[in-house]
């Protein structure tokens, strides 16, 4: 199972395919990006990177050349992933039957928050169905945009047309410049603004560690202390500048579990490990509001991992929970109360314009829905392929994926593509791909008791330490969830975030 699965996500990430675009078809694109591709015969060489890819089909005015760009993106290693696919999906359901259960997803979910496969489905059907409305504003405000756009009445928006159009109605009507944005985040106030609301809403206090032995100059030690009783609760790190071969992305790594010991507690130990712009001589580091939101997800983590009670070590977080308490605290930079407190001009000190967040808040929501709706349908896509699926019945995985696309998200399949062979996550996440939109929903509804109580409450932020928190993995998360909320969850909030 394991090689298959590394070369499928092998001949996803060495696959190459290049689209060779005439000069006309790259007008609407960045000058860098067409001298960068450029050829001698004056075309221009698209390769399938991200990159390249979004910024061809967030830009290129020409719609054909998007469709047949889009086409070739999704048909990325086709021709040996769909075969490795059918014999991973045979393999999985060979494992689980000789353990005696039917299908791969009974036996991923049963050690999870949802237990079951039926749980998961109800929960996807739901939101699906939950989802409509915003999705269709979503579809029509798009609608209308692209009939004013070519002066004449649109009928549909084909999947290729789906980021131009966004990219544009981002930059006419929504009128967010995320460089003006980030002279408001500059990194010491980011840093400082974040410990200050950590630190008074779960009662704790950090003091940064003089001199201490670290692996790089750049890189800074804190102990974490309990505000109440004044012990020590763990140490952390934050290493948050680039440098040569370091890990490229944001993640939060433990360094030392939490554990008890026959002679007392051993405290955590975590590393923050983050690739925020360093400041220079002449310029301070200003953070794009993506990143800002990055860093209070990152440190959540943490929190999670120093703030954890638990006796043993090996008790992790189930996997479809453990990102809910980072994603709710990404709600801190979304708030006009908390945003006040640390979002300062870096030159004049001026807080952020309130009409500058709203600003921010409403083209977050532009195609929420839509959004929303493409995650289900990847969820229900790992899903239908790991319960019950056989890819020696006479549907094959790309029946499925026409059929899940045109039935779910309202943009109509691509003809003769097939996405699935494409999709590296069906081996990293199978049958769990649902858990990134169910923390979604837990997290907020966590968030709306802090809606309720101001999101400065430290008494709720105080029972959020206690009951979410400290508990790790030693809980089902869903009584855990239960008692915070004193009631059922639903995912009232979840519609609400989304701006519906
Ligand atoms: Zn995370």
């Amino acid at each position: 199972m394991s090689e298959i699965g590394l070369k499928f996500n092998r001949n996803i990430s060495q696959y190459q395919d290049t689209l060779f675009a005439a000069p006309e078809e790259v007008e609407g694109l960045p000058q860098s990006y067409v001298e960068f591709r450029t050829r001698a015969d004056g075309t221009c060489a698209i390769d399938m990177s991200y990159p390249s890819y979004f910024s061809f089909m967030n830009f290129s005015e020409s719609d054909d050349a998007r469709r047949r760009l889009s086409y070739k993106f999704l048909n990325r290693a086709k021709d040996e992933n769909l075969t490795a696919l059918d014999e991973m999906i045979r393999k999985r359901r060979d494992l689980v039957n000789v353990l005696g259960y039917e299908t791969f997803a009974e036996y991923q979910t049963e050690v999870r928050m949802a237990k079951d496969a039926e749980t998961v489905w109800q929960f996807e059907n739901n939101l699906n169905s939950a989802l409509r409305q915003k999705a269709e504003q979503d579809y029509v405000e798009m609608l209308v945009f692209k009939s004013e756009t070519e002066g004449r009445q649109a009928t549909a928006i084909q999947p290729w047309e789906k980021f131009y159009y966004q990219k544009k109605l981002l930059r006419v009507k929504y009128q967010v410049d995320a460089e003006k944005v980030k002279e408001y985040f500059p990194i010491e106030r980011v840093v400082s603004g974040l410990f200050d609301l950590y630190q008074e809403l779960f009662g704790m206090e950090f003091r940064q560690v003089e001199n201490p032995s670290v692996w790089h100059k750049d890189v800074t030690m804190y102990e974490m202390y309990d505000s109440g009783s004044g012990n020590l609760i763990g140490h952390f790190y934050l290493d948050l500048f680039p440098r040569a071969n370091k890990y490229q992305h944001a993640a939060q790594f433990d360094v030392r579990s939490a554990k008890l010991y026959l002679d007392g507690r051993q405290t955590p130990v975590a590393a923050l490990v983050c690739n925020f712009p360093k400041p220079t001589a002449d310029e301070p580091s200003l953070l794009p509001h993506d990143d800002v939101e990055t860093f209070f997800h990152e440190f959540g983590h943490l929190l999670h991992a120093l703030l954890n009670r638990g006796e043993l070590e090996g008790l992790s977080v189930p996997r479809d929970f453990v990102e809910a308490p980072s994603q709710m605290l990404e709600n801190w930079v979304w708030q006009k109360a908390s945003l006040q407190r640390f979002a300062r001009h870096f030159k004049t000190g001026e807080t952020i314009p309130d009409d500058l967040v709203e600003r921010m808040i409403a083209a977050k929501n532009l195609n929420s829905g839509v959004n929303a709706l493409q995650q289900v349908y990847y969820a229900i896509l790992d899903l239908t392929l790991h319960d019950g699926y056989s890819p020696d019945d006479n549907r094959s995985t790309t029946d499925i994926v026409r059929d899940l696309q045109n039935e779910i998200t309202l943009y109509p399949y691509q003809e003769d593509t097939h996405f699935q062979a494409s999709f590296g996550h069906l081996y990293g996440y199978a049958a769990a791909y649902y858990g990134y939109m169910w923390s979604k929903v837990y997290a907020q509804d966590m968030f709306s008791v802090f809606e309720e109580n101001g999101v400065l409450d430290t008494e709720t932020g105080m029972r959020y330490r206690r009951i979410i928190l400290e508990k790790g993995g030693t809980e089902d998360p869903l009584e855990l969830v239960k008692a915070f909320l004193g009631r059922e969850p639903s995912n009232e909030a979840f519609m609400r975030s989304l701006g519906l």
